[in-house]
């Protein structure tokens, strides 16, 4: 095994515990110095010039020793005003110390720690509410987004419309060409609908073969324009052996009136079209929209 030798300068470099000894001891020593080089030089040895000179050499070792212990610390109050930011607001700053003791090292694991939690956290996040076969939202994030999307609704008056579909027959696509197969029809299912949608629009795979859009500012006729687009993509995409238009999906669509419903009265709603679009036939778009805003609509 090999041993790294330090020289005593990198030892002092290294070391708090020697730099705070240093300093103690300079500092205290400040008006015992200041007293010999007084008498060494010949200056009278009275009581009071001799008091004084203590006297301001105490205060200059104090704040000599006040000084340097405030800037050994610095860093201390800098991370830690790093941690306060990162747990009060979430935003992830940074210090670097050119230290080598203890503090320079405290202070930059910290902050790589700091960063490196960020951005697990973030990573966990991400999992947690993405599907990873389709790299679309789950679930859980729908709930989430979703609620938000109809908050901000209601709040700015705009109309909002969410689309739940299901892949027609999926299950014989699994039984006769195997679950691969199945799986490339989800991930290209995935792919149409992020190239399909506007950037404000949100998309999540809610069940095995089942997908949900919550669409911002859009009415009813744009939102059964979108479905009708994204069902006719499913149609003409191509699957490894699948035979021409073997891909299709059912759509339900419903206006809601973020007012008075809920994301999950909404997506029920949508369920009755999207079942009535099963029980219709499949490959087709049914539609509803709520009854408030159809009785607002034949007032106006
Ligand atoms: P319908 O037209 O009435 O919707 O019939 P369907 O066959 O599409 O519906 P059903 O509910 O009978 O079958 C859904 C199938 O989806 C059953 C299940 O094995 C399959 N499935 C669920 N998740 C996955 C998945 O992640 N990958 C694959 N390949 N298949 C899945
Ligand atoms: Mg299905
Ligand atoms: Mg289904």
């Amino acid at each position: 095994m090999r041993l790294t030798r330090f020289t005593p300068f990198q030892q002092f470099n290294q070391s708090l515990t020697l730099k705070i000894f240093s300093i103690c001891f300079v500092s205290t020593h400040v008006p015992l110095l200041a007293l010999v080089v007084y008498l060494v030089t010949g200056f009278r040895s009275e009581a009071t010039p001799v008091l004084v000179l203590v006297l301001a050499a105490t205060l200059i070792g104090t704040a000599f020793c006040l000084a340097c212990v405030w800037a050994f610390i610095r860093p201390l109050h800098q991370i830690a005003g790093v941690v306060e930011t990162y747990r009060s607001t979430g935003v992830v700053k940074s210090v670097r110390s050119q230290r080598k003791d203890e503090v320079g090292i405290v202070t930059n694991g910290i902050s790589i720690l700091i960063k490196e939690l960020d951005a697990t956290l973030a990573q966990l996040r991400r999992q947690a509410t993405t599907d990873v076969l389709t790299g679309l939202g789950n679930r859980r994030w729908l709930k989430d987004i979703g609620a938000l999307e109809i908050a901000r609704a209601a709040r700015e008056r705009a109309p909002i419309s969410v689309v739940v579909f299901d892949l027609d027959h999926f299950k014989s696509i699994n039984d006769q060409f195997g679950h691969d197969v199945g799986d490339q029809v989800l991930v290209m299912a995935g792919a149409t609908i992020q190239h399909n949608l506007r950037p404000y629009d949100i998309a999540a795979r809610i069940g095995g073969e089942e997908f949900c859009l919550v669409l911002p500012r859009t009415d009813i006729d744009a939102a059964v324009n979108i479905a009708n687009r994204l069902r006719m993509q499913f149609e003409s995409k191509a699957v490894g052996p699948l035979p021409a238009k073997r891909v299709t999906a059912s759509f339900g669509v419903y206006r809601g009136d973020p007012a008075s419903e809920t994301l999950k009265s909404m997506l029920t709603a949508a369920d009755r079209e999207l079942y009535a679009a099963k029980n219709g036939g499949r490959n087709m778009v049914r539609s509803a929209v709520a009854l408030s805003i159809r009785d607002a609509k034949i007032r106006a």
